[in-house]
């Protein structure tokens, strides 16, 4: 797999329906769904320069950190595969290693080692102490943070955002993109471009300092606006509501959506645009970052 030539830059498609037109807006996707067949979207932009380094290093197992439904561990799973690295998933929830997850299955067939530990001990991932204590235990890794999230993230995302100024030949006055862990929206600040992020986790506020501590040797970055309210209930929760939007969308702009991210920043966006949050002549550039391997109704 030409893991490193991928299908980029990704089409910006621009839509168009009486909402944005009423709004007197411009809307385009990025379509990063499209860059690469099973590393998607933001995973793959994230993993790029963590994966040449390891490369460079002679690394030959990865390790790195997830759910039952991260599209980061399927991400790695199937790169390390392609490209010749052992993998090492952390694995929050010891009842999954029970009732495995299609993710946690693909990432099984990819020849990821899945090592289970409770939620309790999940929530050391960042502990320096820890990560050494692992390190230890899986004879020294090449260890990447949980979403693939770090300063070598910034700088694979921080491309997205000169892909998209090539194409526009402008700054758009924001960048959408939904947020996990605050990455990839640090990554389009690292950009210098402004962003409004949607938290697709309950209680997203302290997702601000988050991003604003993964940016501090940067000097010009871009501003950040964190929407806090469609979260649906939580990390990975979703009503009939969101899956009818899903279906919706995909029905007028042909685009495929899904329930964990993709489908509540449409649906937040869309629901601002309507609330006259954007002033006219707003140009937004809304990221697809991908992650359609999760989703849920296949339509
Ligand atoms: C992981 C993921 C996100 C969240 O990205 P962060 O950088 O962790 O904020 C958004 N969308 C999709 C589809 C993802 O897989």
């Amino acid at each position: 797999m030409d893991l490193l030539s991928p299908n980029a830059p990704t089409p910006l498609q621009e839509i168009s329906d009486k909402l944005i037109e009423e709004a007197g807006i411009k809307l385009f996707i990025k379509r990063d769904d499209l860059i690469h067949p099973t590393v998607s979207g933001n995973k793959w932009r994230k993993l790029k320069y963590s994966i040449l380094k390891a490369k460079s290093e002679n690394e030959t197992t990865i390790l790195t950190f997830g759910g039952a439904y991260s599209n980061h561990l399927y991400a790695t799973a199937a790169a390390g595969n392609a490209l010749g690295f052992q993998t090492i998933g952390i694995v929050r929830g010891e009842e999954l290693a029970e009732k495995e997850s299609a993710t946690l299955k693909f990432c099984r067939e990819k020849d990821m080692q899945l090592h289970f530990v409770s939620r309790q001990e999940y929530k050391l991932r960042h502990s320096e102490e820890y990560v050494r204590q692992l390190a230890e235990q899986f004879d020294f890794p090449f260890i990447i943070p949980e979403g693939g999230t770090s300063d070598l993230a910034l700088k694979g995302v921080a491309e997205m955002v000169e892909e998209v100024r090539g194409q526009l030949e402008f700054d758009p006055d924001y960048f959408a993109v939904a947020a996990g862990t605050g990455g990839t929206a640090a990554g389009i600040r690292a950009a210098n471009a402004d962003v409004l992020a949607f938290s697709a986790l309950k209680g997203g506020g302290f997702l601000e300092n988050e991003i604003d501590e993964l940016l501090t040797n940067y000097e010009n970055k871009g501003k950040l606006k964190l929407v806090t309210d469609y979260h649906f209930g939580g990390y990975a929760k979703w009503n009939a509501e969101l899956m009818y939007f899903i279906e919706s969308f995909k029905g007028n702009y042909g685009i495929q959506l899904e329930q964990v991210y993709t489908g509540k920043m449409f649906f937040g966006l869309f629901e601002l645009i309507r609330n006259g949050y954007f002033a006219k002549g707003s140009v937004i550039v809304a990221v697809h970052t991908g992650g359609l391997q999760g989703l849920l109704i296949r339509s």
